[in-house]
């Protein structure tokens, strides 16, 4: 261990807590990370958004080799290499990992290898080491949200980390829960061939998501070949040599069924995860559901230490902890650090995929505001015609006298990259008509979400 005296000391080197440890780095902070996971990057790098999105990328190159090459007239033969699949992805995460620990050495951060335990204002230890540090930050993440009944053992009942690691395709998957991790890792395994039933306790997938968007992303994923059964909870399972039995029962009460999986993966949701960092003994406060209190300045009850990313309420998504790690850092540095909270993007990296900002439709006739929809489908895009990507639509919500825009919801390809026109717009409080009297190139996909906001005002010119 290099110090034992630090401006900043960040317990968790997730997305948060090495983002902030960076810029407090820039901001001239002597800054230490601690981590006990062996590699850096946290859960996203590790076991989250990089190795899914490595592993959804290589699952979508093999659909479209098996079901949408001879449209284009190509004939080949394909064959499912799995072990290669997992070793690139393992090679995404290797590389991404280390880059971590090099933007560390570049910045002069020190990791602190071990388990991190808060022992007041100002002291940390790690493995029982003391390390001092002026301002402490609780950036210690999440983990999967158990499931009473059902014991993940990591083999034949899975969590998402577990569904990372499939040492072979199974026939069939049953996957507890339709947020965006289940479908994410339902499509994946679904795409490589094993028979996917997706069992949700709403009677819809995707909770929060634009309810119209929802449903056709739920539309497309079935013609996909993933079976949802919706309305349903698990209450037990058990898992023998060939595979799992659940106990299935109508989420309102009613018998109940029995479902048989080779493969069971548990994805309804994630919780704060707090364990081993000594919060009771400190007087951390935390809600019922186990997140970190904090102000409106990341602190918590207790001055001087901090919290942020996902053991904080809000989003659990990477970017949301990246930007609460940089507006702390700039915050102890004395700056006016700010996360505007109305422009946070989710996406979900389906094919297509889903992408969406701001409010939704619900949202917006709940709070009985005066909204005006544009829309626009993908079937009327040109380089979705051209790329055989005709599925879903742009959604544009903009406040119905000045068109500033409110929200905006996108299916279909690349909807991930697209949103962030519509982000960038939000984020300087334009309006539908800024976003409509921008060039856009032609032909691609994002003149799909100008036509959209042409169609605010009712002036959509393709269609
Ligand atoms: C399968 C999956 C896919 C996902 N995909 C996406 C996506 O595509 N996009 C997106 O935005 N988000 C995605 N997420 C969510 C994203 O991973 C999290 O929102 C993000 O990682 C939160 O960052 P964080 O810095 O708060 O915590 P984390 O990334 O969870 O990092 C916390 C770190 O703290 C360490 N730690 C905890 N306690 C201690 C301790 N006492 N001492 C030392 N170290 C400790 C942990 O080992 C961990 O490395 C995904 C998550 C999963 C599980």
């Amino acid at each position: 261990m290099a110090e034992t005296s630090y401006d900043l000391v960040i317990i968790g080197a997730g997305p948060g807590g090495y983002i902030g440890a960076i810029r407090a780095a820039q901001l001239g902070m002597k800054v230490g990370v601690v981590e006990k996971r062996a590699k850096l990057g946290g859960t996203c790098l590790n076991v989250g958004c990089i190795p899914s999105k490595a592993l959804l990328h290589s699952s979508e190159k093999y659909r479209e080799a098996v079901h949408g090459f001879a449209k284009h007239g190509i004939k080949a033969q394909v064959e499912l290499d799995l072990a290669t699949m997992m070793k690139r992805k393992d090679g995404v995460v290797d590389q991404l990992t280390k880059g971590v620990a090099f933007l560390f050495r570049k910045h002069k951060i020190d990791h602190l290898a071990g388990h991190g335990t808060i022992k007041g204002t100002g002291l940390v230890e790690v493995d029982g080491k003391p390390v001092k540090a002026k301002s402490i930050v609780i950036a210690t993440g999440s983990e999967s949200m158990p499931l009473p009944g059902v014991a993940v053992d990591e083999k034949r009942i899975v969590s998402s980390t577990g569904a990372l690691e499939l040492a072979k395709v199974p026939q069939s998957m049953i996957v507890i829960g339709a947020g965006y991790i289940g479908l994410e890792m339902g499509s994946v395994w679904s795409r490589l061939g094993a028979k996917v039933t997706v069992v949700e306790f709403l009677d819809r997938s995707t909770p929060g998501m634009d309810g119209e968007v929802a449903r056709q992303l739920q539309r497309i994923l079935a013609k996909q070949g993933l079976a949802f059964k919706l309305g349903s909870k698990v209450t037990s399972a058990t898992a023998g040599a060939d595979g799992v039995t659940l106990t299935v029962e109508p989420s309102m009460g009613g018998a109940s069924e029995t479902m048989n999986a080779e493969i069971v993966l548990v994805a309804i949701g994630r919780r704060p995860f707090t364990e081993g960092l000594g919060l009771d003994a400190v007087g951390v406060a935390r809600d019922k559901r186990g997140f970190v209190e904090v102000d409106a300045h990341y602190q918590t009850n207790i001055p001087g230490i901090y919290a942020i990313g996902d053991a904080i309420q809000g989003p659990m998504l990477a970017h949301k902890a990246e930007e609460e790690g940089v507006a702390l850092a700039e915050m102890l540095a004395g700056q006016a650090g700010h996360v505007n909270y109305e422009t946070c993007p989710g996406i979900v990296y389906t094919w297509p995929e889903v992408a969406t900002v701001g409010k939704t439709e619900e949202q917006l006739k709940e709070a009985g505001r005066d909204y005006r929809a544009g829309k626009f489908p993908f079937t009327a895009n040109s380089r979705a015609i051209c790329n055989d990507e005709k599925d879903g639509l742009v959604k544009i919500l903009a406040d119905a006298k000045t068109r500033r825009i409110l929200g905006a919801h996108i299916i279909g390809a690349e909807a991930g990259d697209m949103i962030h026109a519509v982000v960038n717009v939000m984020e300087f409080g334009g309006a539908a008509e800024d976003l409509a009297r921008s060039f856009h190139g032609h032909p691609t996909y994002n003149e799909a979400v100008r036509e959209a906001a042409l169609a605010v005002a009712g002036r959509a010119r393709q269609m």
